[in-house]
C-alpha cells in the first residue's frame, strides 16, 4: 500500500495539479519554431540501447502540439485499419493495432514525467486542457463501428483456436475492452458515454488541484524549542528546511503532508500540536471553501454510476473488478471481511497497552487517534527495547541500491552497471544498464530519481517508459523508480528509515516486474496485469530486504562501515506483526469504504455522512482514522485506476505472503529453482495468461490466506 504503479496512460489523466488556473494554453514562445515533422518529442529517439527519453529537449510550449499530432496520427493509423478491404484476420487488426500510437507513447512518456516530477504552473495549464481532449481521444477510437467489428470477427472466427495462446489472450484483451469501453452501445448511449469520460477527466483534475492546494497552503509554524518537545534532530532539520521554502525564518514548519505529519504524530511530545496536525491532515479537501472536495466526489460518483448502467453493470464496482482477479466485488468484500474482524481484535489489544503505558506514566487521558502513532512507539520501546533511530545509520540509502542490484543478480541473474551517456530530466536522476551476468545480453535500463523536490509528487512510484515486446521489432524495455528522500548535505550519506527500504524493496520489486518480462505484444508486456495482481511482485521483493544475507552485506553503519548487529536484526524481527493492528484496520477501512461506495448505485451520495454511517456498521475503532479519507483519497479520485480498487494491495498480499512460502519451503530465499519457476510463470508472462493460471504454474496449488494472516500476526480463527 505504497504507492500507485504509474503506467503512461493512467498518468494522462491521473497527475495533479497544482495552481487552479484556467487561462487557455496558446503559449508562443521559441516552441512556434516547431511543428508535426520537426517537434522533438514527435520524433524516435535517438541514441544507444534502442533510442532513449530526449529529457533535454522538452519544452512544455512543446506537449500540447505534440499530443495533437500523435492524437491525430493514431486515429490516422486505426482509421486504415477499420477501412481495411481485407477480411479481418489476427495480423491485419490486432497486431496491426499493437504497432499503432507509437508516438502517442513516446509524447506521453515525457508528459507523464513532466506531470509527476518536473511540475510546474505553466505545465498544469497544458493538463487542464488536455485531460479531456485525451479521454475524448479514447473514446473516439473504442467507439469506431468499423474498427471493433473487425475486432469482435477476429474474436468468434474459428481461425483464433489456431492462434498462439498469447495471440488469443491479446485477441481476447481487445475485444473485452472494446466492449467495456461501450463498442457496442448505439449512437445516442456513446455519444453520453463520451460526455461522462470528459466530465470525468475534468472533475479528477480538479479533485487532484484541490488536494494538492490544501497540502501546500496548510501548515504549521513551530515558534519555540517548547513546540519542538520529543522531536528528533532529523526531523528538526526538515522542519527548519521546510520553514526556508514556506518564507518564515527562524521557525519549523510542519507541512501537510504524509511525510511530514506521520513523523510528527509519532514524536511530538505536545499532546495539543499533536491534535492540530493530526486534524489538519485528515480534514484535506474537507474544508468547504473553494477547495472543499465532497460536491465533486457526489457528481463522480453519479457519473460512474449512470457509465455502469450505460455499460450494462448492476454497479462502478461490478464494471471496474469484471477483468480483476477478483472478479466480482463479492469475492474482494469477502477477503476484506475475513481479515477486518482479527484486524480490529488487535487494534483493541494495542490501544489497551497503549493506555495501560499512558496509565502508568500518569497522562491522565484516553488515547485518541492523535496519541496512537505517538504511544505506538512508547510501546514498542517498552516491549521490544527497540527504537527506530536506532536503525537508521545502517540504512544508507546507496548501499542499499547496491543491496537491491545483488538480490536481482541472486534471483534473475541481472547485472546493472551505470550509465552516463542519456539525457535526464533533472541532474539528482541517474541511469543503469541492465544485462544477463552470463551471456551479458543488454535486457533494459533502470532511471533512478530519489530525491524530493518542487513540482514532484509525493510517494514512491515505479514508471515504464517503454514497455519490453517483439511486434515492433526486438524492444527492450526503460523503467524507472522515483521516491522522494531528502537529499543530503553533499558528501554525506542519506540515512533512510526500516519503512523507507522496504519501499524501495517494493518499487524495485515493480521495476523486476518490467525488466523481465518476455512477451511478443505490447499491451501484455511488463506490469500491465490486473489491478489486483499488479502489487504481488513489488510486495514479494519486500521480504529480501530482511535477509541476513543483504543486511550482512549491504546495511553497514554509516560512520564505522560495520554490519547492523544480530541483536538489533533479531529485535526487528521480533516486531515484525507489531502493530499490524493499526496498519491492517487504517488500509482495510478506507479499501472497504471504496468497496461500498462504489457498490451503492446512483443515489446521490454525502461522502461525509456515507463515510461516517459505512465506518459506524463496521465497528471501525475510534483511534483509528481511515488511511485516505473521501475528501483527499487520490486512488480512487483521482482517475478511475484505482476506483473500487483499493483492496488490490490486500487482495496482492494473499499472493505475496503465500509465494515467500515457496521460498521459505525450499532452500530459502535464494533457491534458485524456485527463483526461476518466479521468472518463469510471475515476472516474464506480463499479462499473456490468466494471473490465476500463472500462480498455480507457480506455486502446483491455488493460494491460501493462512500466510498472510501468520505474516499479520492474526489468528483465522478469531
Ligand atoms: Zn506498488
Amino acid at each position: 500500500m505504497r504507492d500507485l504503479i504509474i503506467r503512461t496512460f493512467v498518468l494522462l489523466f491521473a497527475i495533479a495539479m497544482i495552481a487552479a488556473i484556467f487561462v487557455k494554453s496558446d503559449n508562443h514562445s521559441s516552441a512556434m519554431n516547431f511543428n508535426a515533422d520537426n517537434n522533438p518529442l514527435l520524433a524516435k529517439w535517438e541514441g544507444p540501447y534502442g533510442g532513449v527519453p530526449p529529457f533535454d529537449r522538452v519544452q512544455i510550449p512543446l506537449f500540447k502540439p505534440a499530443l495533437e499530432a500523435a492524437m491525430a496520427e493514431q486515429l490516422a493509423e486505426v482509421q486504415k485499419i477499420a477501412n481495411n478491404p481485407a477480411a479481418p484476420d489476427f495480423e491485419n487488426t490486432i497486431a496491426a493495432l499493437e504497432q499503432t500510437g507509437q508516438s502517442l507513447d513516446r509524447v506521453g512518456t515525457l508528459y507523464g514525467v513532466w506531470g509527476a516530477t518536473m511540475n510546474s504552473p505553466e505545465f498544469q495549464v497544458v493538463q487542464r486542457e488536455m485531460a479531456p481532449r485525451l479521454a475524448a481521444f479514447n473514446d473516439q477510437i473504442t467507439q469506431n463501428e468499423a474498427l471493433f467489428k473487425r475486432i469482435e470477427t477476429v474474436y468468434n472466427s474459428p481461425a483464433k483456436a489456431k492462434l498462439k495462446s498469447e495471440q488469443q489472450r491479446v485477441t481476447w484483451l481487445y475485444y473485452t475492452n472494446f466492449v467495456r469501453a461501450g463498442a457496442r452501445l448505439d449512437a445516442n448511449a456513446k455519444k453520453r458515454l463520451s460526455e461522462i469520460n470528459q466530465q470525468l477527466a475534468g472533475l479528477y483534475t480538479k479533485f487532484s488541484q484541490n488536494v494538492l492546494a490544501e497540502e501546500t497552503d496548510q501548515f504549521i509554524v513551530l515558534k519555540s524549542e517548547d513546540e519542538l518537545a520529543g522531536l528528533p534532530q532529523s526531523l528538526r532539520d526538515a522542519a527548519a528546511a521546510a520553514a526556508e521554502t514556506k518564507k518564515q525564518p527562524g521557525t519549523w514548519v510542519i507541512m501537510n503532508t504524509r511525510s511530514s505529519i506521520d513523523p510528527f504524530l509519532t514524536y511530538s511530545d505536545r499532546r495539543d500540536l499533536r491534535e492540530k496536525a493530526w486534524r489538519m491532515f485528515v480534514n484535506r479537501g474537507d474544508n468547504g471553501g473553494e477547495h472543499d472536495n465532497n460536491a465533486i466526489i457526489t457528481e463522480i460518483l453519479q457519473l460512474r454510476a449512470e457509465r455502469a448502467k450505460l455499460l450494462g453493470y448492476p454497479t462502478h464496482a461490478h464494471w471496474r473488478l469484471e477483468n480483476a482477479m477478483a472478479k466480482t466485488p463479492e469475492k474482494a468484500m469477502e477477503l476484506m471481511e475475513a481479515v477486518w474482524k482479527p484486524a480490529v481484535a488487535r487494534v483493541h489489544e494495542e490501544v489497551a497497552d497503549m493506555q495501560a503505558l499512558a496509565d502508568k506514566e500518569g497522562a491522565k487521558i484516553t488515547i485518541e487517534p492523535w496519541d496512537y502513532r505517538y504511544y505506538m512507539e512508547k510501546v514498542r520501546k517498552a516491549k521490544f527495547d527497540l527504537d527506530q533511530n536506532e536503525v537508521k545509520p545502517y540504512l544508507q540509502l546507496e548501499k542499499l541500491r547496491e543491496g537491491i542490484f545483488w538480490v536481482a543478480g541472486e534471483l534473475f541473474n541481472f547485472n546493472f552497471s551505470p550509465v552516463t551517456n542519456v539525457p535526464v530530466a533533472h541532474p539528482d536522476i541517474r541511469v543503469w544498464e541492465v544485462t544477463d551476468k552470463t551471456t551479458k545480453k543488454h535486457i533494459g535500463l533502470w532511471y533512478f530519481d530519489p530525491y524530493a523536490r518542487a513540482g514532484k509528487r509525493s510517494g514512491a512510484w515505479m514508471n515504464a517508459y517503454r514497455t519490453q515486446e517483439r511486434v515492433n521489432g526486438e524492444i527492450t524495455t526503460i523503467v524507472s523508480n522515483n521516491a522522494n528522500f531528502v537529499k543530503g548535505k553533499p558528501g554525506e550519506p542519506v540515512l533512510i528509515s526500516w519503512d523507507d527500504a522496504t519501499t524501495m524493496f517494493h518499487e524495485f520489486g515493480h521495476a523486476l516486474h518490467g525488466l523481465n518480462s518476455n512477451v511478443t505484444y505490447p499491451s501484455v508486456s511488463g506490469t500491465t496485469v490486473a489491478r489486483d495482481y499488479v502489487e504481488f511482485p513489488s510486495q514479494l521483493m519486500e521480504h529480501w530486504l530482511s535477509t541476513p544475507e543483504v543486511l550482512q552485506r549491504f546495511a553497514l553503519h554509516y560512520q564505522t562501515g560495520k554490519p547492523i548487529p544480530q541483536e538489533l536484526v533479531d529485535k526487528i524481527k521480533r516486531t515484525s506483526t507489531f502493530n499490524q493492528g493499526f496498519a491492517t484496520v487504517e488500509y482495510l477501512s478506507a479499501a472497504l469504504v471504496d468497496m461500498k461506495l462504489h457498490l451503492a448505485g446512483a443515489q446521490k451520495i454525502d461522502p461525509d455522512a456515507f463515510e461516517r454511517e459505512t465506518l459506524a456498521q463496521l465497528g471501525m475503532p475510534k483511534e483509528i482514522v481511515m488511511r485516505h479519507r473521501l475528501p483527499h483519497f487520490l486512488h480512487i479520485f483521482s482517475s478511475d485506476s484505482y476506483s473500487a480498487g483499493y483492496y488490490s494491495y490486500l487482495w496482492s498480499d494473499v499472493l505475496t505472503a503465500d509465494a515467500f512460502g515457496a521460498f521459505v519451503e525450499g532452500k530459502g530465499p535464494y533457491d534458485r529453482a524456485v527463483a526461476e519457476r518466479l521468472r518463469k510463470y510471475i515476472f516474464s508472462v506480463g499479462n499473456t495468461v490468466d494471473p490465476a493460471e500463472g500462480y498455480r504454474a507457480f506455486r502446483g496449488r491455488d493460494s491460501k490466506i493462512d500466510a498472510l494472516m501468520k505474516k499479520r500476526g492474526f489468528s483465522p480463527k478469531t
